[in-house]
């Protein structure tokens, strides 16, 4: 099987060798916390490999050993996500939190300064602002929309750039679909690096990957996932992933070993089999959205939508960036409706098909209210700042019948008056 295919071509079989489970057609779950050496030596050769003290031999593959270490289901499901990514490697995590926070730890230690983008998902914003700093981590932050120049600026400003070890961005932002520039970042950390450092950059590319945006095509060194949100598709796991080079994956497995917080088997094989899927489910989900936001961008009682389609020629930077970046809309929309936290809570109480729940990116559409939800810990000032206010709604729109979602919608709307 060659990777000259379409990865949805190879989502049912890369990786995965029949022969070695009886023929079955689909991977088996390989419930099991350890695997039985052939022999003392071939147990000895496995661990020299797994912990570093030899590198692989032309053509060696690292042996089963123990689930936390390796597992079938586990090393076919990170062999297929590579394909979309066009990645070396890749490690998956027991939820897309354990994926980013592994990145943090072993990319950072005590003195070095993180610089961010904002607005971040709250779990991420939570553990870079109030846990990193107990580990002696500094932060700066950077807004959608500043400059270069602003950018280098703010990191001067801390005195610290010498400390500059990692950049984290998230593009586009959750719930804004404000986008970052991907390679403009990557510049920013070669101009803070040096000879003996290098300033590494990672990428949460949950809200468009991993079929719509691909950031290790622009300079990215990881890209993270929540594995959860469209990957996983169905509202029934919670998983994480990171992919990258082997030598930066290589790392980030082995601090995974020592923390523990790889996925189980059993996830894994459910997002083996999400993954038959994950082009046919997106297709649909950005096809509805275009739909969703036609009848949004038209409706009297909306006052504003938040959604890359709307980015056009007169956006300038803005849309310079999505041309570059993404390959489509994606499935992700917010709106103002008109009014304010009430008008948008009698819209959400009046949803029939659409489901008031938070997360993203699932077969079924939700919808949900970002100033009081999601977006709650988030510093009043910075949510006006960024247009989080009362009257905004995020829809993650699935893969239902478009009509439906759009009479659902247009019914709830209707509602806010009456
Ligand atoms: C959901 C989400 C996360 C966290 O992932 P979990 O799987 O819930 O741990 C991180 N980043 C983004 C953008 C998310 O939407």
């Amino acid at each position: 099987m060659s990777k000259i295919m379409k990865p949805e071509s190879l989502m049912m079989s890369y990786g995965y060798k029949p022969e070695l489970s009886e023929g079955a057609v689909k991977c088996p779950i390989f419930l099991t916390s350890t695997f039985v050496f052939k022999s003392a030596e071939e147990g000895k050769a496995f661990f020299e490999v797994a912990y570093g003290h030899r590198p692989k031999n032309k053509d060696e593959e690292l042996g089963l050993i123990y689930s936390r270490i390796n597992n079938p289901d586990l090393e076919i499901l990170e062999n297929r996500l590579t394909l979309w990514d066009d990645a070396e490697d890749c490690a998956v995590f027991e939820s897309g939190m354990a994926a980013i926070t592994t990145v943090f730890l072993e990319f950072l230690k005590p003195g070095d300064l993180v610089l961010i983008s904002s607005p971040l998902y709250g779990g991420s914003d939570h553990f870079i602002k109030k846990v990193l700093p107990k580990f002696g981590i500094n932060v700066a932050e950077f807004k959608v929309g500043q400059s270069r120049e602003e950018i280098i600026q703010i990191v001067k400003s801390t005195g610290m750039s010498d400390k500059l070890a990692l950049i984290f961005i998230e593009t586009p932002a959750n719930p804004t679909n404000d986008l970052i520039d991907i390679s403009g970042c990557k510049d920013i950390g070669k101009y803070f690096s040096s000879s003996d450092k290098e300033v590494y950059l990672a990428v949460d590319n949950t809200y468009m990957g991993p079929v719509w945006q691909h950031p290790l095509k622009h300079g990215a060194d990881l890209v993270l996932y929540s594995a959860t949100k469209y990957i996983g598709g169905h509202s029934d796991l919670i998983a994480g992933a990171c992919l990258g080079s082997y030598d930066l994956i290589k790392r980030v497995k082995t601090l995974r070993t020592f923390l523990g917080n790889m996925a189980s088997p059993h996830t894994g094989w459910l997002l083996l089999r999400s993954l038959e899927t994950l082009k046919a489910r997106m297709d649909i989900q950005a096809n509805n959205a275009e739909k969703v936001a036609e009848f949004l961008n038209r409706h009297p009682l909306v006052e504003k939508v938040y959604y890359l389609g709307n980015v056009t020629e007169n956006d300038g930077e803005q849309y310079r960036i999505k041309q570059r970046q993404c390959l489509t809309n994606g499935g992700m929309i917010s709106f103002d409706v008109k009014g304010g936290e009430r008008e948008a809570f009698k819209f959400l109480n009046a949803l029939r098909l659409i489901k008031l729940a938070v997360s993203l990116g699932s077969t079924e559409s939700l919808a949900e209210h970002p100033a009081t939800m999601t977006h709650m810990d988030v510093d009043l000032e910075l949510r006006n700042q960024l247009s989080i206010t009362g009257k905004m709604i995020r829809l993650s729109i699935g893969v239902e019948y478009f009509e439906d979602l759009i009479g659902d919608i247009s019914q709830a709307l209707d509602k806010i008056n009456s």
